[in-house]
């Protein structure tokens, strides 16, 4: 039966060499073309900052940052940074106006990740002025200290705590300088702990620490072993559910960075580069083993549920186990030579349509700005964006040029 969310990979697996035509030669145009594109479509109007970083210009400009440290693209550093900085600077004083002081400690859809990527660009071009964003980046921290302080679930990535706390730690990555005090993070920690253990007592749950958002209970905890053994455990033939206690239909399973195995693993790879266990490896391996064979996704080129979401994995299993047959792999899902797919009609659930009949190999990026893919797309917003559009992809096309430092982008675990 043919899969819903994904294309059946027919792809050749390694055989010992990389893939021919993916080198620089391939990849470093493609990447300056896709810019150009994404740059057309940027909004530059205030009224148009809604998304953050997740699909607003403000992961457009941390694209750009991310390009320009690159040494094979050092000929556009300086026009890259400073689109970068005219893109930011109307996030940020979209969101100094913000209302809701709760959305401005939010890291992947508000105000704490726009102004850690406005640090980062104003720092990487030399600017005293980093620390004005930076400042009020580090003031953000009473907002997200009281354990509720957000109705819908106050603890994960997008709005809550722990996204504070990973937005701390890519500054930190970034600008070498410590941004939150010790005690600053402990008292964040705690919090995030004490948030769980409340939530476990009072839904009588078996899992150690249970999290909640928009009142749906979903798996996806740090830090603390026994919770990520408790989850290692929920395992389901190499993926995971969403949700707690969830079985997952085979024929319509999600294998997205959001949902499933390419997100779950850096919590494993994490865990692995603490502690050196091997079963922590090997979870991760097996996430790859799925997303090679699932991975095709038919939403789109993106990180978040999108082909490039899926390729990061095999960059993260490359720098876990410097197997080049990890590298082959992103190369097949790369397209920077083509995806081997041929565009056909879209369908508004879907993100981008392609279908999986080779050899036609046109670039990817082309189709993604016609009419019919215009016409097909769930919001036009979507594809100049970090996580659904093409600035993600781009993000993974660089670190495919440099994968001993290829990273998800704003999650490093390497750090
Ligand atoms: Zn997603």
């Amino acid at each position: 039966m043919e899969n819903k969310r994904c294309f059946a990979n027919r792809f050749a697996d390694y055989k010992g060499a990389l893939s021919t035509g993916q080198g620089n030669d391939a990849i470093v145009p493609t990447v300056i073309a896709t810019i150009e594109k994404i740059l057309k479509k940027v909004p530059s109007d205030s009224n148009d900052c809604d998304g953050g970083l997740y699909d607003g210009p403000a992961g457009v400009a941390y694209m750009l940052y991310y390009v320009s440290e690159c040494p094979l693209f050092a000929q556009q550093k300086d026009t890259y940074l400073k689109t970068a900085k005219q893109i930011i600077d109307v996030s940020v004083r979209y969101v100094d106006g913000e209302q809701d002081k709760n959305m401005r400690a939010a890291f992947l859809l508000g105000g704490a990740g726009i102004y850690a990527v406005a640090a980062m660009v104003y720092k990487a071009l030399g600017l005293s002025d980093f620390v004005k964003p930076l400042t009020k980046f580090r003031n953000l921290w009473e907002v997200c200290a009281p354990i509720n302080f957000l109705e819908c679930g106050s603890d994960e990535l997008f709005v809550g705590r722990a996204g504070y706390l990973c937005a701390a730690l890519v500054l930190k990555q970034k600008l070498e300088i410590e941004i939150l005090s010790p005690d600053q993070i402990k008292a964040i920690c705690r919090a995030i702990i004490e948030s769980g253990k409340q939530y476990a007592r009072k839904k009588r749950k078996a899992f150690p620490l249970m999290y909640s958002y928009y009142g749906t209970e979903y798996l996806g905890i740090e830090l603390v072993w026994q919770s990520v053994d408790f989850l290692m455990n929920q395992e389901q033939n190499c993926n995971w559910p969403a949700e707690l206690g969830a079985m997952i239909e085979r024929e319509n399973e999600l294998v997205h960075w959001c949902h499933g195995a390419p997100g779950v693993a850096y919590l494993f790879a994490k865990a692995y580069l603490i502690n050196k266990k091997p079963q922590y490896l090997d979870t991760c391996i097996r996430s790859g083993e799925l997303v090679w064979q699932k991975g095709l996704l038919k939403k789109g080129p993106g990180i978040c549920h999108g082909i490039a979401g899926s390729a990061y994995v095999f960059l993260l299993l490359y720098r876990l186990t410097g197997n080049s047959k990890y590298i082959y792999r992103a190369q097949k899902y790369s397209g920077a030579g083509g995806f081997p797919y041929e565009c056909s009609t879209a369908t508004p659930s879907s993100f981008l349509i392609l279908s999986p009949n080779p050899p036609p190999t046109p670039l990817f990026a082309e189709f993604l700005f016609t009419e019919e893919f215009k016409a097909g797309s769930c919001s036009v917003s979507s594809v100049y964006s970090l996580f659904e559009g093409l600035s993600g992809t781009v993000c993974f096309l660089v670190d495919l040029l440099q994968p001993d430092k290829s990273e998800f982008p704003l999650l490093s675990v390497f750090v």
